[in-house]
């Protein structure tokens, strides 16, 4: 994270874990466009892999699959 003074386009996702299928929120900051990383689940720990569909700041779609 950056604290530059600059304003950051982060938005707030709920993603659901595909290992124990409890939520839980991610901060993204949509200004870079669509993104592909992995996480591990606050819950269980374990990794799963997030794809975010964004168009122009927009949030199209979320993929949450076993990483
Ligand atoms: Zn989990």
């Amino acid at each position: 994270m950056h604290h530059v003074g600059c304003v950051a386009m982060n938005e707030s996702i709920s993603i659901e874990c595909p290992h124990c299928g409890e939520s839980f929120s991610l901060a993204l900051d949509v200004s870079e466009g669509s993104a592909e990383f992995i996480v591990d689940c606050e819950v269980c720990c374990r990794p799963m892999t997030v794809a975010v569909r964004i168009n122009d700041g927009e949030i199209e779609g979320i993929e949450v699959v076993e990483a």
